[in-house]
């Protein structure tokens, strides 16, 4: 088999991607887009009318280049959910081996764990003093501690292990799915054909069959052919962006723009669905944490020099450092919040930056109700796709949020992080649900787990893009490989839920 791959962005080996900590520098997508689409979405009516930011990685790797490295599956009754809803195969039990073939996990092989896989998951080898702190507060405010998020129970508060390298040549840089699985045999197999800087445009067709990606490369436009199948892996927005300028999408739409409907599937585009976000913000008074200041450059300096020596330090950061899965809906039987506690004051993706030190945490809904959608704003390849993620569309999500950020504040306020503690920035003096519900429409945004635009699910279901196999229902030789095939949100991040649903697709592939 021959396989010819396609990547608009550039090869995902530069030392922004390798090393952690510039992450800082990819995410704004401002004053320059580096390795990043940079997407926004459309004004969400559940925001107060604010357009939300929706950053996506733009090289080989993908977003996982950019990523915060957090290395979660989410729950055994998220996988157990798709399994009922009629996507047979793909229960946890029937899951889990390929969680475990895709890891190299520095914790050793187990039940629930791999070594020797492509994917580099390792402990936090120097992580800060505060978020030591912090999972002290949660465990004075009642949390358990967990030491593995992707253990036999998810709920509780820990430090999360990352994709990153543990190994000694490589110790603390970036495992991207890249880093992990193509770049060491990228210029061994005779059979691999790796082109960046391709945007790909149209899917080809020869009758019912897809035969082909047409793409541009500078301002060329060329062609490849497929003997056997075309994967499209293109992401929550790209994918059925991909599909409906082919003419794969719900009719009226396509009709809409003088897209020739080649077919009909409602599906593509809908059920959006994403992990909205808010944090809480506070001033801290101990300058061991990542800020703005003149001794932080110094800092910096510091933490340049440790990292490429031996791979640990501040520059090893995944930022989120500590999290927690916590329960607050009254009759919650598993968690239904997340907590990702962060050694910096991050305000709107790092694209506001404050004078000073400071740490924050993050709040988001597991398993939101809210649905939203994608869809073309035009049949220019070129355009960016219309993202209306429909935040807070559901009362529910909202209900939920309030809580989790008041048993958030309750750990902000507790006595371990008592040393660090400064101003709270954004929140000091909200007290009702009212105040908090006004406070996450005008604040909230995404925490980056979009998902569900080409779901796979049973025959039955007219909405299901996909078929248990992941091909494209209605459509030869072509399948959608990526987060957007999830039926629904998993809970936690969508990273090695994503790795875990290409390693299952490898089997569908080969003979
Ligand atoms: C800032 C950020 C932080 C995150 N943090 C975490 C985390 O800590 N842990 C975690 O588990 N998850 C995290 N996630 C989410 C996780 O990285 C994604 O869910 C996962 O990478 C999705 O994989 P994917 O293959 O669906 O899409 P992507 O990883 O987005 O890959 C899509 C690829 O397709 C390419 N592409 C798109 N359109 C075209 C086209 N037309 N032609 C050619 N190529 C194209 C893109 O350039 C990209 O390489 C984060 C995401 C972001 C953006």
């Amino acid at each position: 088999m021959r396989v010819c791959l396609l990547e608009a962005g550039g090869d995902g080996r530069d030392l922004l991607i390798r090393a952690p900590m510039a992450a800082a520098i990819m995410l704004p997508g401002k004053p320059i887009k580096v390795n990043n689409w940079a997407f926004e979405t459309l004004p969400q009516p559940g925001l107060k009318g604010r357009r939300g930011y929706q950053p996506r990685g733009k090289a080989l790797g993908g977003s996982s280049a950019i990523n915060a490295m957090l290395y979660v599956r989410g729950q055994r009754e998220d996988y157990d959910q798709w399994r009922d809803m009629g996507c047979e195969g793909w229960g946890f039990d029937d899951v889990l081996a390929y969680f475990k073939r895709s890891e190299n996990n520095q914790r050793g092989n187990s039940e629930l764990h791999g070594t020797g896989g492509p994917l580099s998951v390792a402990f936090q080898q120097s992580p800060r003093a505060i978020s030591k702190a912090w999972i002290e507060a949660a465990q004075q405010c009642g949390l358990a501690l967990n030491g593995d998020f992707n253990g036999p129970s998810q709920e509780g508060v820990g430090l999360h292990q990352v994709t990153q390298f543990w190994d000694d040549q490589r110790n603390g840089e970036r495992c991207s799915s890249a880093a992990g699985y193509l770049h060491p045999i990228m210029t061994q197999r005779p059979n691999l054909t790796v082109i960046t800087g391709a945007h790909a445009t149209e899917l080809l067709w020869k009758d019912r069959r897809i035969s082909g990606v047409k793409y541009r490369r500078g301002q060329q436009f060329l062609e490849v052919h497929a003997q056997a199948e075309v994967l499209l892996c293109t992401g929550a927005f790209q994918s059925p962006q991909l599909l409906m300028l082919s003419g794969i999408g719900p009719a009226e739409h396509l009709q809409s723009l003088g897209i020739e409907v080649k077919q009909d599937l409602p599906g593509v585009g809908a059920n959006l669905q994403d992990h909205l976000d808010v944090t809480l913000a506070y001033h801290s008074l101990r300058n061991d944490v990542i800020g703005v200041a003149p001794v932080a450059a110094w800092q910096l300096l510091k933490g340049i020099q440790q990292w490429r020596k031996d791979g640990t330090g501040m520059v090893a950061t995944p930022y989120a450092e500590a999290g927690a899965f916590v329960r607050c809906a009254p009759d919650a039987q598993r968690p239904d919040i997340q907590f990702h506690f962060v050694v910096a004051r991050v305000e709107d993706h790092a694209r506001r930056l404050h004078w000073g030190y400071g740490y924050s945490c993050h709040v988001c809904v597991l398993r939101p109700h809210s649905r939203g959608s994608v869809r073309l704003q035009s049949h220019d390849p070129l355009d960016a796709p219309l993202i209306d993620p429909a935040y807070l569309s559901d009362h529910r999500d909202t209900a939920l949020m309030v809580e989790g950020v008041k048993k958030l504040r309750t750990i902000m306020q507790a006595p371990a992080l008592q040393s660090y503690r400064g101003k709270e920035i954004y929140t000091a003096g909200i007290e009702t649900d009212a105040q908090w519900e006004g406070y996450i429409r005008e604040r909230a945004d995404t925490i980056y787990h979009s998902v569900g635009t080409c779901k796979m699910g049973a025959a039955h279901d007219p909405m299901a893009v996909l078929d248990t196999q992941l091909r494209v229902k209605g459509v030869l030789g072509l399948r959608v490989i990526d987060a957007s095939a999830m039926p629904t949100l998993i809970s936690g991040n969508t990273n090695a839920p994503t790795i875990m649903m290409a390693e299952k697709a490898a089997d569908f592939l080969l003979p």
